[in-house]
């Protein structure tokens, strides 16, 4: 064992207080209206494509999130898919991606036919760097008109959606910025970011249009489940339309008037949504004090350091990390190798996206801190149930 793997364990060890159970990396925390609301759509028969849960659940959402429409969908990758074909990414077009993110954020433009194009990360937010973006633009693209092209390729690059590590908001108002200097349309990926603020207000406020995911290991779930949020009722109501089958509304006719997707929340799925964000705000809470203790704990422990929100942002905590100093990084997999015989579950950061097999040949720009990242990051245990272990401790 390493001596900075060693310590590490042991300090997980002093926080958590495995006492023999393994502990997971994020689970979910049944213990408000669950059972009550599913069963309800049960004993009415609402389960399926329709159902007051659905609208309810998208009116709460958006008035939790700040935005004006929500539309509650299948799951976070069918929302960005949804998201990217509404922003007008067309076939051969590049749409600019973390290359330090879940596959959802580059597949969802596959799927348009078009192209990802992986931009680096900051280390403070471990999102987009917009200063590195401008720059690498200034450098590859042209705005012709409302377009932005990319010299070398030649195709049109559309869109931009920036990624909110871990639940830690990327600086906005910079990308912002970029995006309007550069014609881009921005859709922010907030699957990991519910609850997240970004100077006072909600991420996804931004974007043209934001997505949300409720799977299983997001702060709250509805077993599978997404959501698109925006402030313009067009966009919500074509959003609306396109994951419901293109089908327009009749009281017995089936007329369906797009090719259009079968991408809707079922009622049961939205009833267990609309009772787990009663609690959001009990599992942030928690979800801090959790992140607020290891904080403390890593404080004095050499070799790493603690991932936290960056200064102008509160975050939810999602997914908590620690990030090796560079001269430990060889430590990792002795050290995720001792954290899970431990007991204590860690994982690696993602693969780079621009090291799948099916992106390996898409354009990107120096990727030197997302691969540092890469290789330096773990994520620790998370869930908001274990504060309770805290507390006992
Ligand atoms: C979870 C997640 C999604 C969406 O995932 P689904 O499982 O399809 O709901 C998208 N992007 C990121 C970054 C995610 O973490």
């Amino acid at each position: 064992m390493s001596a900075v793997a060693d310590h590490i364990v042991t300090t997980l060890r002093e926080v958590l207080d495995p006492k023999g159970a393994f502990v997971t990396l994020h689970e979910p925390v049944f213990a408000g209206n669950e059972w009550a609301y599913v069963k309800e759509c049960i004993d009415t028969g609402w389960v399926s494509s329709a159902g007051a849960y659905v609208d309810r659940f998208e009116s709460d959402l958006a008035a939790y999130t700040g935005v004006r429409r929500a539309v509650a969908v299948v799951n976070g990758t069918a929302a960005l898919h949804v998201a990217l074909l509404l922003a007008g990414v067309e076939r051969d077009d590049e749409v600019l991606v973390p290359a330090l993110t879940f596959v959802a954020t580059a597949n969802a433009v596959a799927y348009c036919g078009a192209v990802p194009h992986f931009v680096d990360s900051e280390e403070r937010t471990l999102g987009l760097d917009a200063d590195k973006l401008e720059c690498y633009l200034d450098e590859i693209a042209v705005v012709e008109g409302d377009l932005c092209r990319n010299r070398q390729s030649g195709r049109v690059i559309r869109a931009v959606v920036p990624m909110h590590t871990f639940g830690h908001p990327v600086d906005l108002d910079a990308l912002a910025a970029v995006c309007d200097r550069f014609g881009l349309v921005m859709i922010e990926d907030a699957a990991e970011s519910l609850g997240s603020l970004y100077k006072g207000r909600h991420t996804g406020q931004w974007g043209r249009m934001a997505t949300l995911s409720f799977n299983g290991n997001k702060t709250i779930t509805t077993g599978g489940g997404g959501a698109l949020l925006t402030d313009d009722d067009a966009l919500a109501d074509r959003a609306k339309h396109l994951t419901t089958t293109g089908k327009r509304a009749h009281r017995w006719a089936y007329e369906h008037d797009a090719v259009a997707y079968n991408y809707r929340l079922p009622n049961l799925n939205a009833a267990l949504g609309c009772a787990q964000l009663e609690q959001l705000g009990g599992f942030l809470a928690r979800k801090r004090q959790l992140a607020a203790r290891y904080a403390e704990a890593f404080a004095d422990v050499g070799g790493v350091q603690f991932v936290t929100e960056p200064p102008f942002a509160r975050s939810n905590y999602w997914l908590n990390a620690l990030l090796l100093d560079e001269a430990h990084a060889h430590e990792r997999d002795q050290l995720l190798a001792d954290t899970n015989d431990a007991g204590i579950m860690t994982r690696p950061a993602w693969t780079l996206m621009s090291s799948l097999p099916m992106y390996r040949t898409c354009p990107r720009m120096d990727l030197a801190v997302a691969e540092s990242m890469e290789r330096r990051l773990v994520n620790i245990p998370s869930s908001a149930s274990l504060e309770a272990r805290l507390v006992e401790a």
